[in-house]
């Protein structure tokens, strides 16, 4: 547990100002620029974050390098008993966690545990690394030669973290990175920062030897540090397009290994052969869920056919219904967005889509939520007609707004959604499965769901965004993190 000596006040199960986990050991961050954490429902203070320095980042990948002798040394099926030992604790902690997140992020209590699973999922999944880290091999390449592929650790690997899952998204990393015998740092979004503090307390708890996890607080410059620290030999980073980008070109030129998921406008395909109920909540679900901060949350409806009709209104309809409040209520749908810039942004596109000529079918702005009079909450928001060539329909508003754009045929959905800039998720409704086949086949993008509104993949499957939501050639989660977190020696062998 963080250390009471270090001259910081305990609220709400953590620190403040936050503490960083440096070679096992819990340390008040030497920099004085500390930022605010707020609850987005309340503008409540929650604590304060440090902005951690370059020398900050050194002491951490410093300790990495040194754990990493002896850690990957360590047996595989060694490694994965202090994962066996973490899921119990995530698991005992559950309702903790949720709550730091709805408090930092906003997000209901439901979604937060659901954040959660999910996270746990990716702790089982590398509990298999002693099968899944397995090399190949060949006897007899030539007459009494044989050949090993045999797989390493790569060293010491960092995670770069967004505000929106700040529970689940190091999980579709760290995990595997220990697991495959590499030392690890977690530098989490400084908006969210509350939930990776009692995570790591966990972690603590498990008995991994010193250094090897590490969390370090930060912004821009704390990444920087990252990028070119010599020790650090690979990043994976999870945010917007703009950041995965700039981060990409910088680590990658700094010799890293580099995978970078970015942002996304996902569009839901509807047919008239959809079964509407089903279809409307589903998209409800994936448009306004989260306040619409999903990486994978609908923005964009293309209604083919007669589908315009029914599924205008009835979309209408369940998101003026949307109950929105404080996530930690019972009976609340929806919680905040993060912070009130990002409120302000919101209703800025939505007016600017209204500009390009949509209607406006159901205004989220300026609602009165009881009780919400400091938070940054919106309503759900549709803007009806959205002009598919207009600035609107090509950028990720990342808030509760999904735009409607009416088509005639399937190919001219699907043609719709292969020019987007972005790949990360495009959805089907049908009760064909000769269109679905059709859409599979032809759609452009890395995560596609068939009569399904968020198609998030489990952890045994890797997270496949395309084009602008992703930079790299391996995915987060699944065979794409043993392959990312290994290096493959080869071995070829004579004995005479
Ligand atoms: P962000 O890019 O602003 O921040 C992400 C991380 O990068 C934070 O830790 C932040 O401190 C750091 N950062 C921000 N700007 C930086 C800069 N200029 N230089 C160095 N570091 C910088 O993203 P966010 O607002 O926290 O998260 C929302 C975005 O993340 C959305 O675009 C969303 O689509 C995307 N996202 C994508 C996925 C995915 O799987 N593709 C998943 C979750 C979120």
């Amino acid at each position: 547990m963080p250390d009471a000596k270090s001259g910081s006040q305990a609220v709400h199960g953590v620190q403040t100002p936050l503490l960083n986990y440096i070679d096992n050991a819990w340390q008040k961050s030497q920099t004085n620029e500390l930022l605010d954490v707020t609850n987005p429902a309340t503008a409540e203070v929650l604590t304060q974050v440090p902005l951690s320095s370059a020398d900050e980042v050194h002491q951490a990948a410093t300790a990495a390098a040194t754990a990493l002798q002896e850690w990957r040394r360590t047996p595989p099926v060694e490694r994965i008993q202090y994962l066996f030992k973490l899921k119990y604790l995530l698991e005992e902690n559950l309702d903790d966690i949720a709550r730091a997140i709805t408090l930092e992020c906003g997000k209901t209590l439901d979604e937060a545990k659901g954040e959660m699973r999910r996270a746990i999922e990716n702790v089982e999944v590398a509990c298999g690394i002693p099968t899944l880290m397995q090399g190949t091999n060949l006897e007899d390449i030539a007459t009494g030669i044989d050949e090993f592929m045999i797989r390493q650790p790569v060293g010491v690997c960092a995670a770069i973290a967004p505000f929106n899952f700040p529970g689940m998204i190091t999980f579709w990393f760290l995990p595997y990175a220990i697991a495959c015998g590499n030392t690890y740092i977690v530098k989490p979004s400084e908006k969210v920062p509350i939930t990776m503090q009692k995570v790591f307390q966990l972690l603590e708890q498990t008995g991994l030897p010193k250094g090897v996890v590490n969390l370090v607080n930060g912004g821009r410059e704390t990444v920087d540090a990252i990028l070119t620290h010599p020790e650090i030999r690979a990043i994976s980073f999870v945010g917007a397009t703009a950041t995965a980008k700039a981060i990409y070109a910088k680590a990658a030129a700094n010799g890293k290994r580099v995978q970078c998921q970015g942002g996304a406008k996902n569009p839901l395909i509807i047919l008239p052969d959809a079964d509407p109920q089903f279809t409307v909540n589903a998209t409800a679900e994936s448009a306004f869920g989260c306040a619409g901060q999903r990486c994978l949350a609908a923005s964009l409806a293309f209604t083919v056919g007669e589908a315009q009709q029914w599924f205008t209104e009835a979309i209408s309809d369940t998101a003026t219904d949307r109950v929105v409040g404080n996530g930690l209520e019972d009976g609340v749908e929806m919680g905040p967005v993060i912070t009130s810039e990002s409120k302000t942004r919101i209703e800025g596109l939505i007016q600017a889509g209204a500009d390009e000529g949509a209607q406006i079918l159901v205004d989220g702005r300026h609602p009165s939520v009881p009780g919400g009079e400091n938070g940054n909450f919106l309503r759900p928001t549709v803007l009806g007609n959205l002009n598919p060539k207009g600035e609107i329909a090509g950028t990720e508003i990342f808030g509760p707004v999904l735009g409607l754009i009416h088509v005639e045929t399937i190919d001219d959905a699907i043609a719709l959604v292969n020019g987007g800039r972005y790949g990360n998720m495009a959805c089907l409704f049908t009760g064909s499965g000769a269109s679905a086949r059709k859409f599979r086949y032809e759609a452009e993008i890395g995560n596609i769901g068939i009569n399904i509104g968020v198609a998030a993949p489990m952890a045994f499957f890797p997270f496949s965004g395309w084009k602008d939501s992703f930079f790299g050639d391996l995915h987060g989660q699944s065979w794409d993190a043993v392959d990312f977190f290994t290096q493959k020696k080869v071995v070829v062998e004579r004995w005479a």
